[in-house]
């Protein structure tokens, strides 16, 4: 429950709201603890008076039934309605904090997570969650409240009836209701846990399989794939129906053991002649008092599950940043683009990916990066754009260490064309327009115009105003790189990465391409990374890659000479 109390700490903003829910609960449990058993004591005597009593009497007496109902429906109906309002505000929270967290984590979270798991977990442990807090907060007092009602009218009735005082006793039972609600609750954790777990990896499997619908089809994986979610189908299933199940013997069990209970005063009360009218108020309030027990009990199965939900909500929350802005940041404006590696080792895992690199870029040098696959390039590039912090070592641009700027400052000034770029479900125009910042001088056409884009881009439907689908799906993967080397021109950024930007293209297109790199590449620092030796040749500056060590550096003549394995690479690709 504690755990809880952070998370009921975002119904601050509608307090107000939150708290005629709970007094229209108060109110709802009084009216039904006191005020049912009341009424009953009430009526009864009139309606089975032996006397003659006037219709007016008779009349006002009955009325007390609807008009105690009343009471009783209005503030139960306010008291869910408000709750639910409230629920609904928890749950908006929870999914936003949950959706900014996501956009802090390190990329590295992302190479180890299922993206539909984690989609799971914004999206139904969120919504179970909030479900919980709210049925759980509400309850947390309405039922406690209904209770004491309930049982100070006992005390109220026995006081006046001494010879009732065994009734009391039949509430002693309620204790002896704690004992299988705890053990219940306790199954249920485990099996929360589980059905979460499972529902996660139901996502995880759903959307694998619909971006990977080619290769499915392709290598003839479909009756694999079937069988495969049927299975997990099959273990929800089972998870589900064993959460139904301890979910539902708490009711009974508790209300045999209070039926027990009511059957004993009966008993008494039968030996005692005490009248009907005497004897069903009190029966009334020792039900209702046992009413709230298994609503209590069912919390806690709550609480259980909420708990499940919250593990893997809070997963995300309290996952560390790795990467993460300073206190007090430097400024980082007017960049020329100088940039320093200094001593720089750096491990995903156990063995480093780079070691000891140094080097510096003076600005508007073309670097090319190149390697053999697994050396270490992209590594080298995805610590410029500080996606991660080197292990050992530091890193600057113009002289300042990366650790004391803001990723936002810092990436404001880097354009990046990755291996796969990926566009967003929107026009052409503004997918392009993603790249804009105040330092952008071209306009769209203008930037497409150079990313030898504008042609193609023209000839859609719609020209820039087309939908590109979800990834660029209408487009080829050529054109896609085009469409995001217009992104990165649009930028303007003094500092431009390309990773394998060329990669995609037949052998016509990245003539085209190498036009639009170079306009691209004037007057920045560029770090390119390619296998195309057409490519590699805009460079001024060669950085070779060899298991995460820098093995030469220098122009192409002179390395073409110098080192065994660049001449090897170059010899390869034969031109
Ligand atoms: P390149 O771009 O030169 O092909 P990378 O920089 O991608 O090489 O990889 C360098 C080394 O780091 C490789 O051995 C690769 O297996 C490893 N590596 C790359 N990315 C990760 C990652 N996210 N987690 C663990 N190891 C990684
Ligand atoms: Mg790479």
């Amino acid at each position: 429950m504690k755990r809880l109390l952070p998370y009921i700490a975002l119904l601050k903003p509608i307090r107000g709201r939150f708290v005629i829910a709970i007094l229209c609960g108060l109110l709802y449990g009084i009216s039904t603890g006191l005020g049912l058993p009341y009424m009953l004591k009430k009526v009864f005597p009139v309606v089975f008076s032996m006397e003659d009593v006037s219709n007016g009497i008779l009349l006002g007496a009955v009325a007390l039934i609807p008009l105690s109902f009343l009471i009783r429906g209005i503030t139960g109906f306010m008291n869910i309605y408000l709750i639910n309002s409230c629920g609904v505000h928890i749950l908006e929270q929870l999914r936003t904090k949950l959706f900014s967290r996501l956009q802090e984590l390190p990329t590295s979270f992302y190479q180890k997570h299922r993206i539909g798991d984690l989609q799971s977990r914004a999206i139904n442990d969120t919504e179970l969650l909030q479900n919980h807090i709210v049925n759980i907060s509400n309850d947390l007092l309405k039922q406690p409240v209904t209770l004491l009602s309930a049982i100070a009218y006992l005390v109220h009735l026995t006081l006046k009836n001494t010879e009732l005082t065994y009734i009391l006793l039949c509430l002693a039972v309620i204790p002896v209701c704690v004992f299988p609600i705890r053990q219940i609750g306790r199954k249920i954790l485990n099996r929360a846990k589980k059905l979460q777990q499972q529902t996660g990896d139901l996502s995880a499997i759903i959307t694998e399989n619909l971006s990977a619908q080619r290769e499915i089809r392709a290598f003839n994986l479909k009756e694999i794939e079937k069988d495969k979610f049927r299975k997990l189908v099959g273990v929800l299933f089972r998870f589900r129906m064993k959460l139904v199940k301890y979910n539902q013997l708490i009711a009974p069990t508790v209300e045999i053991i209070a039926a027990i209970g009511i059957a004993v005063s009966i008993f008494y009360a039968a030996k005692q002649n005490t009248s009907l009218e005497n004897l069903s108020p009190l029966i009334l309030a020792l039900y209702l008092s046992y009413e709230p027990i298994k609503k209590l009990g069912s919390i806690h199965a709550k609480v259980k599950q909420g708990n499940a939900a919250l593990d893997r909500i809070e997963y995300i929350l309290k996952h560390p940043l790795e990467v993460e802005d300073p206190t007090e940041a430097l400024p980082f404006d007017n960049v020329v683009g100088k940039v320093e590696f200094r001593n720089v080792t750096f491990s995903y895992d156990a063995s480093p990916a780079l070691k000891e690199i140094n080097a510096t870029i003076t600005p508007g040098q073309i670097v090319a990066l190149v390697g053999p696959s697994g050396a270490g390039k992209t590594t080298f590039a995805n610590l410029i754009l500080r996606f991660f912090d080197p292990s050992e070592g530091n890193l600057l641009i113009d002289d300042i260490d990366l650790r004391n700027i803001t990723q936002k400052d810092l990436r404001h000034n880097i354009a990046y064309v990755p291996q796969n770029p990926i566009l967003f479900n929107i026009s052409a125009r503004e997918n392009i327009l993603l790249g804009q910042t105040d330092n952008s001088v071209l306009s769209v056409e203008d930037a497409a115009q150079q990313a030898y884009a504008h042609k193609f881009i023209q000839e859609l439907p719609d020209g820039y105003d087309t939908l590109l689908g979800e990834k660029g799906s209408r487009l080829s993967g050529g054109q896609i790189q085009r469409i995001a080397i217009a992104r990165a021109l649009l930028r303007n950024a003094p500092i431009l990465i390309l990773d394998e930007a060329t990669s995609a293209l037949d052998a016509e297109s990245e003539h085209t391409i190498q036009q639009a790199l170079q306009n691209l590449v004037k007057d920045k620092t560029v770090f390119i990374i390619a296998h195309r030796f057409s490519t590699i040749s805009l460079a001024n500056r060669i950085l070779v890659f060899e298991e995460g060590r820098i093995i030469a550096d220098g122009a192409h003549d002179q390395i073409i000479k110098d080192c065994d394995l660049y001449r090897r690479l170059h010899e390869r690709q034969g031109d």
